[in-house]
């Protein structure tokens, strides 16, 4: 293992701030797997489960059963770790822009298509490594002017020519689940089915580029582009990027974390980038289902919140999930699946502003245009 500081633009006078990634194997061995965590910098289960992946990695590496490069960032957001207010972490937006870290990465796909559409031929993994030699050169003549997008230049640049990207978060309340790309789904599959995720949510474009899609999306927008321009050169989906939901925020503990570090080392062995034979696939909970089918349950009106299901479950079109009950008028509504599917996660919090998202729910038929991600 070799460590990696990445210096951030300094925001201000006598302070900076600094990335630190650890490697494992060699590059140009195998495939690259690039795992983070944490990037919204509240959300700790992937924090904890870096850990423990940077001590299996050791070993692996330390018995030769290391077969690729593994590159790994167990806090991926050092600017959103120190932001608290009144004794609460506030890791999810940076306080001086207001913006989402895990939003507003640059889109490649239009600058490399230009850089490379003439230089395209017969041989997929050809392209593959043209394609990745042209994304590092844009990402390279990007500037970065503040410290949040020096961060996400740094972590994009890092992540841009994997093979596998692992992005770690958690929600609210929630059972384990994954977001990926539509086209995804086939290679993402097995991770599903090691980790036992509840739901799997595909998009081919959620909206505001969120990390893992900065990552993925280039290459089938990449194919899009050569089919327009009559170009018959193989493009393959040659990143699978997964925003990984590691249950809900308090689900910090040393038996869940294990169980998803071996879980993640599982399938990187069936990939081959492990050495040895990986265990059998675990059976597949439920099925992937489109983000654009994803039931986002709203308080009406403020209250109280009792909830009537928990994450994990499935429930049925009309199912009960949670009551929100205002104490002063008397109201009590009750809030119910429209169409069903699983319930993922629910809010943390058992009180309710009017118009509060309290629960969200996979269901199988897309009905949603436009951003798909909350917030
Ligand atoms: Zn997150």
């Amino acid at each position: 293992m070799h460590t990696r500081h990445h210096l951030l633009i300094s925001p201000s006078l006598g302070t900076r701030r600094q990335l630190a990634s650890f490697h494992f194997g060699a590059p140009g061995r195998g495939e690259k797997v690039y795992i983070q965590s944490s990037l919204h910098a509240d959300e700790l289960p992937g924090m904890l489960v870096a850990w423990h992946l940077k001590k299996r990695l050791q070993q692996l590496e330390a018995d030769g059963a290391l077969l690729g490069e593994v590159t790994l960032l167990p806090a991926a957001n050092p600017i959103g770790l120190n932001q608290n207010l009144a004794g609460q972490a506030l890791g999810r937006f940076e306080q001086m822009s207001g913006q989402n870290f895990n939003r507003h990465y640059p889109p490649l796909a239009q600058a490399v298509f230009m850089d490379v559409c003439g230089q395209l031929g017969p041989d997929a993994a050809a392209n593959t490594r043209l394609i990745r030699d042209s994304m590092k050169k844009q990402l390279a003549q990007q500037q970065p002017v503040t410290e949040l997008q020096s961060l996400r230049h740094t972590l994009q640049t890092l992540a841009c020519d994997a093979d596998v990207v692992l992005d770690l978060h958690c929600d609210n309340r929630a059972d384990l689940h994954l977001y990926t790309g539509t086209p995804l789904w086939p290679q993402c599959e097995p991770l599903a089915r090691y980790l036992q995720a509840c739901a799997t949510l595909l998009a081919e474009d959620s909206g505001d580029y969120p990390f893992d899609e900065a990552c993925s999306q280039p290459w089938w927008q990449l194919r899009q582009l050569a089919q327009a321009g009559g170009l018959t050169a193989p493009i393959d989906a040659a990143c699978l990027a997964v925003t990984v939901e590691l249950r809900g925020e308090s689900d910090v503990r040393h038996d869940l974390a294990e169980r998803d570090a071996a879980a993640i080392l599982h399938f990187l062995q069936r990939r081959g980038v492990i050495a040895g034979e990986a265990p059998p696939l675990p059976p597949l909970r439920h099925p992937p289902t489109p983000l654009a089918g994803s039931e986002d349950l709203l308080a009406p009106h403020a209250g109280v919140v009792v909830y009537h299901a928990q994450p994990g479950a499935a429930v049925a079109s009309g199912e009960l999930i949670a009551e929100v009950i205002d104490p002063l008028g008397d109201q009590v509504s009750e809030i119910r699946a429209r169409s069903g599917g699983v319930l993922y996660a629910t809010s943390r919090r058992p009180y309710a502003t009017a118009g509060l998202a309290i629960a969200k729910v996979a269901g199988d038929k897309a009905f949603k245009r436009g951003k798909l991600l909350t917030a």
